[in-house]
């Protein structure tokens, strides 16, 4: 059982899977030349949404990913800040994650290559969602904080998991040892009485064939029946 325990702290601490889910869909546009920043949400399904700015910009999802550390359950939980991840519509190959510090870099070279300024975008993006009564949202994504929980159950339950498959491993691993050992001494026996059949000492090939019933081997010295 505390082999069990350490085993399931190590998967916590090794095995991890990141899921991501969308909570939301914005889009980054102005509504005129020379007109400011605007986002907007979408409530419908994006692909079928018409774009109704003057000049579009770029689409962003708002995401939270997840990590889960353990396994077969999760000890521990780990969920990062939220992600606002553009994709400018003028390099659709290109995505920032406008909440993130490299931000401001990235946003920067699509200006420089492409001529799409997206300086404003985070602080426009903040203040739509706070207009739509997700503070939340908001909270998370200017304290960019990460958020930790430990499931001391699950880790209980993955212990007691590999406790029982550590235990049916060993014994079929004895099983399997006592099957095998059964097996090579049944070999063993016959190859003996193979050789002695063929009138030949069973352990150093001499020719018997002269001798009937042969106690000792006249060559080796060892007891042929004992
Ligand atoms: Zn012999």
């Amino acid at each position: 059982m505390p082999i069990g325990l350490l085993l399931s702290l190590f998967l916590d601490a090794n095995i991890s899977r990141t899921s991501s889910e969308k909570l939301a869909d914005l889009r980054l546009g102005r509504d005129g030349r020379g007109a400011p920043l605007t986002a907007r949400i979408l409530r419908e399904d994006p692909n079928r949404t018409p774009w109704n700015f003057g000049s579009p910009l770029a689409t962003v999802q708002l995401r939270q990913r997840t990590i889960e550390h353990g396994w077969p359950f999760s000890g521990w939980t780990t969920l990062p800040p939220l992600e606002l991840l553009a994709v400018p519509l003028a390099d659709p190959s290109v995505q920032i994650d406008l909440a993130a510090p490299s931000a401001v870099a990235q946003l920067e070279t699509l200006q420089s290559e492409t001529g799409v300024d997206l300086t404003d975008a985070l602080d426009v993006l903040l203040q739509t969602l706070d207009a739509d009564r997700q503070q939340a949202w908001v909270e998370n994504l200017t304290r960019q904080e990460t958020r930790t929980s430990r499931a001391w159950s699950a880790t209980l339950a993955t212990a007691v998991a590999t406790w029982f498959l550590l235990f049916l491993t060993s014994i079929l691993l004895i099983r399997t040892t006592q099957v095998l050992s059964f097996f090579v001494s049944r070999w063993q026996r016959r190859r003996v009485i193979g050789k002695l059949k063929a009138g030949h000492c069973p352990f150093c090939n001499y020719d018997l064939s002269g001798v009937r019933y042969p106690k000792k081997c006249s060559e080796c010295g060892r007891k042929i029946w004992g």
